[in-house]
């Protein structure tokens, strides 16, 4: 006979209040709203961490919500992967190099930092196979219609009226991203990136590779193998299985129009920074945070302790070892390294199979074959016929023996290893934007849909949003954000 055990409500009810207030905070998220926030503290000065400082200011500033910002970045200068490198006596991007003139938040920062715009010109380029160039173009700087007319010629010649798809497929994605500069009043905030993608109509393009979507598109093999394999490798330095989306983002890098900030990118960041009212922590490290009595603990590596009611990871977590007390859960991912290599001095024409240094494109692409030792070579700065610098990216590093063979003359050397963005897969998996269902905020998560600089604003400006819904039930529909909204459109 089975025995009947009968609980009365009231014991029912105490198990239900017991077994809750064991449970991890993350699985049962207790938010509390309060009318401000005393402190926030975000990880990281690049893009992210300034541009969320910025919205959380311009959001928040008709009520006044926000009180301290602290940005913590572990290096003695701000703007992350927006670093710039310096050889032979001139300042180089060594990052994020160009930005796409549809990038709104990105213009619209530069316009209010009053920083100024310049326009790189179009160099040649030349797609290498290991043998021989599978293709050349001329440089564009002079006599610009004629050139980019045989330019064009020279393109169709190759791959045929395919080509026409390329910028349908662009323009698509483009158009879906232009979504999120729409007025707030219909844009929600969005507490996964999931949720983000599918809002915009991006997420179906997440789940499939950038080759599978391609050619569902209709586009050719060969302009696949070559031209765009060529600007996903030199983007993304990845192949055509990276995801649809990255794909297309990537691929959106080769439009007309690119613009980059005189001096460097990353003044977007040091002066959003500025106008921010941020107390700024450079040469400070966070090595963990831990959720205490309702706040965040920071512990850095300069032995510094930090109290905050929200806390924020402004830098992607997969290279970094920061330890959070109560652990997090996100999806394992891994970052594509990619090695920058600037050189002084002059490539070797031989190498490429050639007598005379000019007859080398200004951007050497390559198609993807593990046994070429580089994904592109581009020419930064032409001071002679044989002396020029130049920037190289390669999946491994570019030693010395491999330098003495590309190049004729070497006069300095200098490499970086970046973590430069995600390894993209298809399907991608997200990691959630609340990592304990608190406050606690990863704005990198949407690093998985494409790493770009104003992909990283794009994720600030909701992760802002989201905190101060979240924290202080603010809608952010306020009049400041509506005149935002219009600026930007006015604006362009
Ligand atoms: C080689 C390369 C080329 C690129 N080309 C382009 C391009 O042409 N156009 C484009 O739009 N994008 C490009 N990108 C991508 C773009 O640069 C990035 O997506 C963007 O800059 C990322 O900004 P972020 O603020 O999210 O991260 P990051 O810029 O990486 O900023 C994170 C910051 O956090 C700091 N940090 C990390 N851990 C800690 C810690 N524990 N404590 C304190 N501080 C910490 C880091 O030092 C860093 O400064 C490129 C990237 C690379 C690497």
């Amino acid at each position: 006979m089975v025995k009947q055990i009968r609980f009365p409500l009231l014991s029912i009810l105490l198990i239900i209040i017991i077994s809750s207030s064991i449970l991890p905070s993350s699985c049962n998220p207790q938010i509390t709203k309060s009318p401000k926030i005393n402190k926030v503290c975000i990880i990281g000065s690049g893009i992210s961490g300034s541009s969320l400082s910025h919205f959380l200011r311009k959001y928040s500033e008709d009520r006044n919500l926000i009180g301290e910002i602290h940005i913590f970045e572990r290096n003695g200068i701000v703007g992350g992967r927006t670093a710039t490198v310096t050889i032979g006596g001139d300042t180089f991007e060594a990052g994020g190099s160009i930005i796409h003139p549809k990038n709104y938040h990105a213009l619209n920062f530069t316009h209010l930092l009053n920083l100024k715009i310049k326009t790189p010109s179009d160099g040649s380029l030349g797609i290498w196979d290991g043998s021989q160039f599978l293709i050349k173009t001329l440089d564009n700087k002079n006599n610009r219609k004629l050139i980019s007319l045989y330019n064009s010629f020279r393109l169709f010649f190759r791959y045929g009226l395919s080509l026409l798809k390329m910028d349908p497929f662009i323009k698509t994605m483009l158009g879906n991203f232009l979504n999120y500069y729409t007025d707030l009043e219909s844009r929600p905030v969005f507490e996964t990136v999931e949720e983000m993608l599918k809002w915009s109509k991006l997420y179906n393009l997440t789940r499939g590779t950038l080759q599978e979507e391609l050619i569902e598109a209709g586009l050719a093999p060969k302009l696949i193998s070559e031209l765009i394999t060529v600007i996903t490798r030199i983007n993304y330095g990845q192949s055509m299985s990276i995801s649809g989306l990255a794909g297309a983002v990537s691929m959106a890098g080769s439009d007309d129009g690119l613009w980059a900030v005189e001096g460097g990118n990353w003044q977007i960041a040091a002066g959003l920074i500025k106008h921010s009212n941020v107390t700024l922590h450079l040469h400070e490290e966070i090595e963990s945070v831990s959720h205490i009595g309702g706040s965040y603990e920071l512990n850095s590596t300069t032995g510094n302790t930090y109290s905050c009611g929200v806390a924020v990871v402004a830098t992607p977590l997969d290279e970094v070892k920061i330890r959070f007390s109560p652990p997090i859960s996100i999806p394992e991912r891994r970052l594509q390294h990619t090695h920058a290599t600037f050189v002084r001095g002059i490539l070797n024409p031989g190498y490429f199979g050639m007598n005379s240094v000019v007859n080398i494109p200004e951007c050497v692409g390559t198609i993807e074959d593990p046994s070429l030792p580089f994904t592109s070579i581009s020419v930064l700065k032409k001071y002679s016929e044989d002396d020029m610098t130049y920037k190289i990216f390669s999946r491994a590093p570019m030693e010395d023996t491999l330098l003495d063979q590309l190049f004729r003359t070497v006069k300095e050397v200098i490499r970086i290893n970046w973590g430069a963005y995600p390894h993209y897969h298809a399907p991608e998996v997200f990691s959630p934007f609340v990592l304990d269902g608190l406050h606690l905020y990863y704005v990198n998560a949407f690093e998985n849909a494409a790493s770009t600089i104003e992909t990283g604003a794009v994720a600030a400006e909701n992760v802002a949003r989201l905190i101060l819904s979240r924290c202080c039930g603010h809608t952010s529909t306020s009049s400041h954000l509506r005149q935002f909204v219009s600026e930007v459109h006015v604006e362009l």
